[in-house]
């Protein structure tokens, strides 16, 4: 079927937003919405359940999450093309966002049924506002992978995009990728935003190296997400396509060291050479005399 037909009679499919802490943050139209469909397909039933509970809404309720999100999806689909209309929510904030939702979403828009946003909270949005660091371009990565060679290999595949970077963390991995992120960008400015709009809120921040030192001290609690400063294209604001390449600044480094520049002063002449980021030469520097440019 193609994207722009709709099945006759098929009920809609609304993805909504909910709180990311406080039961205020949720629209108006969602309320209503919630009360009037006929099924709501939560994440968490008993979590979805309380705030269902304090605005009174007696919807049934239907789970659906990342261990049951294939075959429930198939069912919901049943229900949809029957004409029944659903929402689908997640624990916190925009389902689908690093949250359940995305098969059901898929086979919806495959099967001619209209799929609606309630938009609404989301942690990546209300961090990234309130971080302090460009908010466009950005690049959302989700979660980071949770070993080590892979975080850091996937904060690398990262490293050039001049984007801030965004990442959901739990919180007792928040140490080690602060750690990790330090090695891979060193000396970017970065934000972690805390437990937004909750009891505890904060928004620590600093460079990363400074960011791993405060949250070395003790124990980090609740919800994070990871802003890290975007690799900067030089002062004249150069496009990618205008920007020396890896392998240009490599053969520049690797002309000056030849000349007896040490590498420090090789990276101070490269950066000014080309009018870009000492932080982005620095790194490339380090593969200077280890690979072939
Ligand atoms: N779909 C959700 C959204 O749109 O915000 C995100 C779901 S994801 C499973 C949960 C992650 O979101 C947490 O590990 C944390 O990184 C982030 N998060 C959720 N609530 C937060 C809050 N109140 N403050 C900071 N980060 C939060």
């Amino acid at each position: 079927m193609s994207e722009l037909e709709k099945t006759r009679g098929a009920g809609r499919l609304y993805l909504c937003a909910t709180p990311i802490g406080n039961l205020e943050d949720i629209t108006l139209r969602a309320l209503r919405v919630l009360r009037e469909v006929d099924w709501i397909a939560a994440e968490d039933t008993r979590h979805t359940l309380k705030l269902l509970r304090h605005y009174d809404i007696r919807t049934p309720v239907i789970s659906y999450h990342e261990h049951n999100e294939a075959q429930r999806s198939q069912e919901l689909i049943q229900r949809l093309l029957r004409g029944e209309e659903g929402a689908l929510v997640s624990d916190a904030g925009t389902p689908v966002i690093s949250d359940p939702g995305y098969p059901l979403v898929r086979l919806a828009i495959d099967s001619g049924i209209p799929v609606l946003p309630l938009p609404g909270p989301s942690a990546l949005t209300a961090a990234l506002i309130v971080s302090g660091l460009p908010p466009h371009p950005f690049y959302f990565g989700g979660f980071l992978p949770r070993r080590e060679k892979e975080r850091k290999a996937a904060l690398q595949a990262v490293a050039g995009l001049p984007a801030t970077l965004v990442f959901y963390e739990a919180p007792h991995r928040l140490r080690q990728t602060l750690n990790d992120a330090a090695r891979v960008l060193p000396g970017r400015r970065a934000a972690v935003a805390r437990e937004l709009t909750k009891v505890h809120e904060e928004v620590v921040r600093g460079t990363i190296e400074e960011l791993a030192a405060h949250f070395a001290a003790a124990a980090v609690r609740g919800e994070c997400v990871l802003l890290i400063e975007g690799e900067k294209l030089g002062q004249e604001g150069m496009t990618r396509e205008q920007a020396p390449s890896e392998a240009e600044i490599r053969k520049a480094l690797e002309a000056e060291m030849r000349a007896g520049a040490t590498r420090k002063e090789a990276i101070e002449r490269v950066a000014s050479l080309y009018g870009i980021g000492r932080n982005r030469v620095y790194r490339l520097s380090l593969e200077v005399g280890r690979r072939p440019t």
